[in-house]
């Protein structure tokens, strides 16, 4: 299950919902990839990305990330296919917060036409 789920993410260069993950099988409970993938998750191969589509996306992390605030990085959410795509060589900007402020994550989604649709 775990290898199959990682290889479905492998193969994508965008990020996939719970629900597109589970169109991948023919019959497989959803809890089942749900936990696959929280665990993915534990471990820093996957990350989430809260888009504003009302489903969250998964993505793979790269081989040294350790989800850390330094490793975040931008979003991009195409308007016209509603697909996302980890810009991972744009990290997120450095954010200047007040005093006494820190930060923990941060979801960064800018959104615009993919190349696919322009
Ligand atoms: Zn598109
Ligand atoms: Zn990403």
């Amino acid at each position: 299950m775990r290898q199959l789920v990682y290889n479905i993410l492998f193969n994508q260069n965008k990020a996939l919902s719970l629900y597109e993950i589970e169109q991948h099988f023919d019959n497989a409970e959803r809890s089942t990839i749900f936990r696959t993938l929280k665990t993915f998750q534990d471990n820093n191969l996957i990350h989430s990305i809260d888009d504003g589509t009302g489903a969250v996306k998964y993505a793979l992390c790269d081989d040294d990330c350790a989800c850390n605030i330094d490793d975040l990085h931008i979003h991009f959410l195409c308007n016209k296919c509603g697909q996302t795509h980890c810009l991972k060589d744009t990290p997120i900007p450095k954010i200047l917060l007040p005093d006494g402020f820190s930060l923990k994550s941060a979801n960064f989604v800018i959104k615009g036409i993919c190349s696919n649709c322009s």
